[in-house]
């Protein structure tokens, strides 16, 4: 959690990094953005718009608006998705904005008690894979007794605490193997070593999906991976930058350039979208480190989406066809890869060459399903909005199966999938590429 508190400027923001005046200054108040702003389309006012954010920083900045809870909600009420970034014409970073505007909120300490409580919780949990196991064997022993079942029916978590009653909304089926990591070390290459890769397990993935991971494994083997899995490796920091923890995020870039560091990688892969992105930020989040600035642009050369990768490099893997009929799939951007890390085209070019695939586009691609990291726990009713209508958008290209790249979407579509009663299979391209590679039909 955020201790420091520096000097106030003669802002409302504090003299440790605020929002740069140059960024805000290239905001020239066009509105383009608007419309593909999940926030504002759902709450439908200018400030929550990335425009009328960016006015409020201007404001503070200058001292004429104060960051207090009434303006902090509008910070907090973006999902940090970055469409704004991709549908700017004039190259506005709002990303920079955000993320510097988020650790000044953290550091105000204007959040009513409940919800530090619940902000701290999270963050002294979440990324912590151990704590989380620690956590998760109660909660089995919830789903599985029948309880959650009566919790959910009598609705009254929802009255008095709706932020738990969206985690509790949001918990996936617990996996028999969350609570061990099993991949080995090292894995070696299937045939001729092509590459030497590091791979990134995710906190959340291994526990709530370590089925992606596993076929990640098999995936690059297949493909003439030799794959290392440091063993010790924790948590990348995608949720505590996000959040704007800036002393947490930093010490987790710092333990994860650690962790790869002599490991003689030709890239450190990453399967998870909102993980990736972070990875490849760690160059802005140790920038005024004067131990790790250098390595962090070192690593950062080496990071990839695993998508990203197998598309430049190739597969060499046999391919089958997944089903006997040709399969409708549907590519479910994340917003960390497609606004965050720009990657698009390679997840589909990977799925197009599994025989047999047809892919679907949905309407309003490029808008975030509310997941967002922790924004469907702790901005339920916006996150819902945009779950049930991205699974509508999905659902409507009448495809048979969803893939997404994302651990965060995952959970967030398989929750709505179920609200609506629609059984569409929401699998990892990883997955899907597995299977193909073993022969397994769907
Ligand atoms: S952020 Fe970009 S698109 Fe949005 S109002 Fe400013 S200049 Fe226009
Ligand atoms: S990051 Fe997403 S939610 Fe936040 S202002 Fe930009 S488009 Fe809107």
């Amino acid at each position: 959690m955020q201790t420091s508190n520096p000097a106030k400027n003669s802002g409302g923001f504090d003299a440790q990094n605020p929002p740069d005046p140059k960024l805000i200054d290239s905001c020239v108040h066009c509105g383009f953005c608007l419309s593909t702003c999940p926030s504002y389309r759902v709450i439908g006012k200018e400030m929550d718009s990335p425009r009328g954010r960016i006015y409020l920083m201007d404001g503070i900045n200058e001292g004429e608006i104060p960051l207090n809870p009434a303006t902090i909600q509008h910070f907090d009420s973006c999902l940090g998705c970055l469409a704004c970034v991709t549908t700017c014409p004039s190259g506005v970073q709002y990303d920079q904005l955000i993320a510097a505007t988020r650790p000044q909120v953290e550091r105000q300490d204007a959040r009513s008690l409940p919800q530090k409580l619940l902000r701290q919780f999270i963050f002294s949990v979440f990324p912590y894979p151990n704590r989380m196991r620690a956590l998760l064997r109660p909660l089995g022993i919830y789903q599985k007794s029948g309880l959650q079942k009566i919790v959910r029916s009598m609705g009254f978590l929802s009255a008095i605490a709706p932020q738990l009653s969206a985690m509790e909304a949001i918990l996936p089926d617990i996996p028999a193997k969350a609570f061990t990591d099993t991949i080995p070390a090292l894995i070696p290459a299937q045939g001729e070593k092509r590459y030497r890769v590091g791979m990134l397990l995710g906190c959340v993935q291994r526990l709530f999906n370590p089925e992606v991971n596993d076929a990640t494994v098999r995936v690059l083997t297949a493909n003439g991976c030799e794959v290392l899995v440091p063993q010790t490796q924790g948590c990348c920091g995608a949720l505590s930058h996000h959040q704007g923890q800036e002393e947490q995020a930093k010490h987790f870039a710092r333990q994860m350039i650690d962790t790869f560091a002599n490991t003689e990688v030709d890239a450190v892969l990453v399967n998870a979208s909102g993980c990736g992105h972070t990875l490849k930020e760690y160059g802005h989040i140790l920038q005024d480190d004067p131990n790790y600035a250098e390595p962090a642009k070192a690593f950062v050369k080496k990071v990839k989406d695993v998508q990203e990768f197998l598309a430049e490099v190739g597969l060499t893997a046999k391919l089958s066809p997944l089903q006997a009929q040709p399969l409708t799939l549907v590519y479910q951007d994340a917003c960390h890869m497609l606004h965050g890390q720009k990657i698009s085209v390679q997840p589909r070019q990977l799925l197009r060459k599994i025989p047999g695939v047809q892919l679907r586009e949905p309407i309003d691609a490029a808008l975030c399903c509310g997941s967002a990291g922790i924004y469907n726990i702790l901005q339920p009713e916006v996150a819902n909005e945009l779950g049930q209508q991205k699974v509508e958008n999905l659902t409507n290209t009448g495809a048979s199966v969803i893939a997404s790249a994302n651990i965060g979407c995952y959970v967030q579509i398989s929750r709505h999938l179920k609200l609506q009663g629609k059984a569409v299979p929401v699998l990892h391209p990883m997955q899907l590429l597995d299977y193909s590679i073993r022969g397994i039909q769907l």
